[in-house]
């Protein structure tokens, strides 16, 4: 068995032609049915359909063999317990800091920093020697500098459209992002040949 988990949207729809290339294709489509677990023309390989964040997590634990992820997410898990074997050159954008278009002065000693990547930003900016405070968010992190929150916030960008609609401006360039494919390192040496395999020809498509 081989199981390959990847969330629902945007991964999921530029990922279907990939495992296309590698003759699997799901047997529902996830945005029509409720199952978590999706069955494909192969008896033997399944689809774990989760949230993004997710997908590291189930990968490493060796819950799903393979994972489709964003590089953004893997930079905040940290990668552990799994290989990063394919760049998928899809679902582009940047991980970027972002501010307001016309800046107001810092709201305390230490520069606020937003973010649902707690971990990226803690690294980026101890990387310039800067100390921040953080602020967790889950999500809609563009309010955070329009309502006092923070100063900055930490978020992906892809055409700058929502931070713009919403006053901001993107500031400093942290990461290129994509989604890559991850393994689990057991799975790889236990499942070397399918799962070498299946790299081989998600590989081939993505060239
Ligand atoms: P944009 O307005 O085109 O800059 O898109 C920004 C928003 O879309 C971000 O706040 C994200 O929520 C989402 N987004 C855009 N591209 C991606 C991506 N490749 N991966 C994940 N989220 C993305």
């Amino acid at each position: 068995m081989i199981t390959i988990a990847l969330s629902k949207g945007r991964i999921y729809k530029e990922t279907l032609p990939l495992l296309a290339a590698a003759d699997i294709v799901p047997a529902d489509d996830p945005d029509k049915s409720r199952k978590l677990i999706l069955d494909t023309n192969h008896a033997d390989v399944k689809l774990l359909i989760i949230r993004a964040t997710d997908v590291p997590t189930y990968v490493q634990f060796g819950a799903a063999d393979i994972g489709v992820a964003g590089k953004d997410v893997l930079l905040e898990h940290g990668g552990e317990g799994l290989y990063e074997l394919l760049d998928l050159k899809i679902a582009k954008c940047r991980l970027m800091t972002a501010g307001l278009i016309d800046p107001k002065p810092r709201l305390s000693g230490r520069l606020r920093v937003a973010t649902k990547f707690t971990n990226v930003a803690k690294r980026y900016f101890e990387s310039r020697g800067e100390q921040i405070e953080l602020i967790k968010l889950y999500g809609s992190m563009e309010l955070g500098p329009i309502v006092g929150l923070s100063d900055l916030i930490v978020d992906v960008v892809d055409t700058g459209n929502t931070l713009k609609a919403n006053g901001l401006k993107p500031v400093d360039h942290i990461a290129d992002i994509s989604s890559r494919l991850i393994v689990n390192k057991a799975s790889m040496k236990m499942k070397h040949d399918n799962i070498c395999s299946i790299i081989d020809q998600i590989s081939s498509a993505v060239a």
